[in-house]
């Protein structure tokens, strides 16, 4: 084995939790290399909202607002009711704003406070109006040089003209386009300033969201000179004297070994695509839809399983869900649409089983959602679901991939991703629902959306359910009836954001066995570590906010128990800058 096989540190898996343990054990002195499966870095991270949920993090006061630990406690204590591993969310609250603060001092990531984001629960003892959420500062990708092709995109759904991301803030200028002046003006400047970006990148540079976070962190990865293997897979750990030594990664000749004096970290982000882990953990009637990157194929436990790990399975719900609208891209490839924010919660839509019931109230958060879904199925797999709305909604606030203000319904109707028909009744016959049921529940739902008012699942009765809605619909910003024709329909499915079920860790982020031995040399984050949230979703960002703070502590304890004289690696450091990325041979 050649000197320039061994690191310190091995992070498999380049996302949120990987990224972050790399970018602390390298701020900390160590020498670390990063493999990561596919051409991209970024994960299902660089697709995501990139919210990040920290309760009584420091920005929280700059945002005029209040948090307090017990507070944070009070509220994860009613949300996450299982005490099975209660010292990880302490250790959570504990140390995430300290992670906020590290991150901040010693990398590129910069997180700035959402204020009005509440939490999903807000009727529950300590729940926040915002500011537990952070969200990333918007990040020029020009700064990653030659390495923005390195960072795997947003989804395309999720930007304009094939390539421009917007941001929170810009969404109600674009949606006023022409009608306001100083709106007119901002749209305007995004659309000039993403024109003469494209003159030098394949898409906009400025990013946003989870796309930002996943920049910052490789930004933060390329100032350090880590070294990164892309395309590179991880076969089996080095396992020597119950301690994991290292990894062997696959390569023409066979298996190659690299050396990890201090510590192997798995960031492989868990195992939505891969159908025997879902087979053993989901429920049936979840299917097989994933909103996730499918590069989350369950990797990193399986080769923990091997090494001794144990799973954690005392979970309220093996994933973090979200209700997935399907379809067929231009070129070819296969969409899943996850219906987070944009449509559920807004006036005049319903959701109906086969039966044409309604089955949940629509503006709840996306994993009650599904969980209703779930529930309804009654673990029966296949079972079909329907939004419902009607030619005025579908205008003024779009539905799954289609944006408000769309001229040209035809193609989505073509392709069966949008189903039209003159009434409701012509509705029901094409999507296999009892006609007077389906009106029975569209007239029932419409005799009270007249005055704002939803008796039978309670819609917009909570501050989180309004936020989600039209706050310029009055009186009831979730509620509103469905009663101009064309109607339409589109089917959703279950989906799963990332999965909850991971390997159990302890308070250091270190792999455990099923004695709840730590197996020396093994940390885990992201979504390869048993969700803290035991699968409740509390609120925004409950899994970067703890892929964050375990990747630092990993990155810390992994620095803590470092022994190696810090002169032989200056060396290694200067080696590392003429192997960047050059990958294994
Ligand atoms: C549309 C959407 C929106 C979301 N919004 C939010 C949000 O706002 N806030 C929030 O908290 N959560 C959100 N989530 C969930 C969140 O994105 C994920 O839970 C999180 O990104 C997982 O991070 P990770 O680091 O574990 O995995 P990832 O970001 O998926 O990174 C894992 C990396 O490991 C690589 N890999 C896989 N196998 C191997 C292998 N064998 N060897 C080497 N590399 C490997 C993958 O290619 C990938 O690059 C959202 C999810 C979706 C789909």
């Amino acid at each position: 084995m050649s000197a320039s096989d061994a690191y310190d540190v091995v992070v498999i898996g380049a996302g949120a939790g990987g990224m972050t343990a790399a970018a602390i054990a390298a701020a900390e002195g160590l020498s670390v290399l990063v493999i990561e499966k596919t051409e991209f870095v970024g994960g299902t991270t660089s697709w995501s909202g990139g919210m990040v949920w920290i309760p009584v993090n420091s920005k929280i006061k700059q945002a005029g607002l209040d948090d307090s630990l017990s507070d944070a406690a009070d509220y994860l204590a009613s949300t996450v009711p299982e005490i099975e591993n209660a010292d990880l969310r302490d250790t959570f609250l504990k140390r995430g704003p300290e992670a906020v603060e590290y991150l901040e001092a010693n990398t590129e990531v910069r997180l700035q406070p959402v204020k009005t984001y509440p939490d999903y629960y807000p009727e529950k003892p300590g729940a926040t109006v915002g500011g537990r959420v952070l969200e990333p500062v918007s990040f020029d990708g020009a700064r990653l040089g030659a390495n923005f092709g390195r960072l795997r995109p947003p989804l395309p759904e999720f930007t304009l003209f094939g390539g421009m991301m917007v941001n929170r803030l810009d969404i109600p200028h674009l949606r006023k386009f022409g009608r306001s002046f100083r709106s007119t003006l901002r749209s305007m400047r995004l659309v000039s300033q993403y024109a003469l970006q494209r003159l030098r990148a394949p898409r906009g540079t400025t990013l946003h969201l989870g796309n930002a976070l996943a920049a910052r962190l490789y930004a933060s990865l390329l100032a350090r000179n880590i070294e990164i293997w892309f395309g590179t897979s991880v076969e089996h750990l080095l396992v020597e004297d119950d301690a994991v030594r290292g990894v062997g990664i696959a390569v023409s000749s066979g298996s190659r070994p690299i050396v990890a004096r201090k510590g192997v970290v798995l960031a492989t982000g868990g195992f939505s695509h891969d159908q025997n882990f879902r087979g053993r953990y989901f429920p049936s009637a979840a299917g097989a839809v994933s909103a996730a990157s499918p590069a989350g194929t369950g990797d990193g436990l399986r080769i923990a399983i091997a090494a001794g790990a144990s799973v954690g399975t005392h979970v309220a719900s093996p994933a973090y869900w979200v209700p997935a609208s399907r379809f067929q891209r231009a070129d070819g490839s296969a969409g899943v649409f996850p219906h987070t924010v944009t449509d559920r919660a807004k006036p005049g839509v319903i959701a109906v089983n086969r039966y044409g019931n309604r089955f949940v109230n629509e503006a709840l958060s996306y994993h009650e959602f599904v969980l209703a879904m779930l529930r309804d199925g009654n673990d029966a797999a296949g079972r079909s679901f329907y939004l419902v709305c009607d030619r005025h909604f579908l205008w003024a606030y779009g539905l799954g991939r289609i944006r408000p203000f769309t001229l040209r319904l035809k193609r989505y109707v073509r392709s069966g991703e949008l189903i039209e028909a003159p009434g409701i009744d012509a509705l029901a016959d094409l999507i296999g629902v009892e006609r007077s049921a389906l009106s029975a529940t569209v007239d029932k739902y419409n005799a009270h959306a007249q005055v704002g008012l939803d008796p039978e699942f309670g819609r917009g009765t909570t501050i989180y359910q309004r936020h989600l809605g039209d706050a310029g619909h009055r009186p009831n910003p979730c509620v509103a009836p469905i009663e101009q024709p064309p109607f339409y329909a589109m089917r959703i499915y279950p989906a799963d954001l990332g999965t909850a079920v991971g390997l159990r860790t302890d308070c250091h982020a270190r792999v455990l066995r099923n004695n709840r031995t730590a197996i020396t040399g093994l940390y885990a984050c992201g979504n390869d570590m048993g969700s803290i949230m035991n699968g409740n979703y509390p609120g925004p960002g409950i899994t970067l906010g703890p892929a964050l703070t375990f990747g630092y502590i990993a990155g810390r304890h992994l620095a803590q128990t470092y022994s190696e004289p810090r002169a032989q690696k200056n060396g290694h450091e200067e080696r590392q800058e003429e192997r960047q990325e050059r990958g294994p041979a």
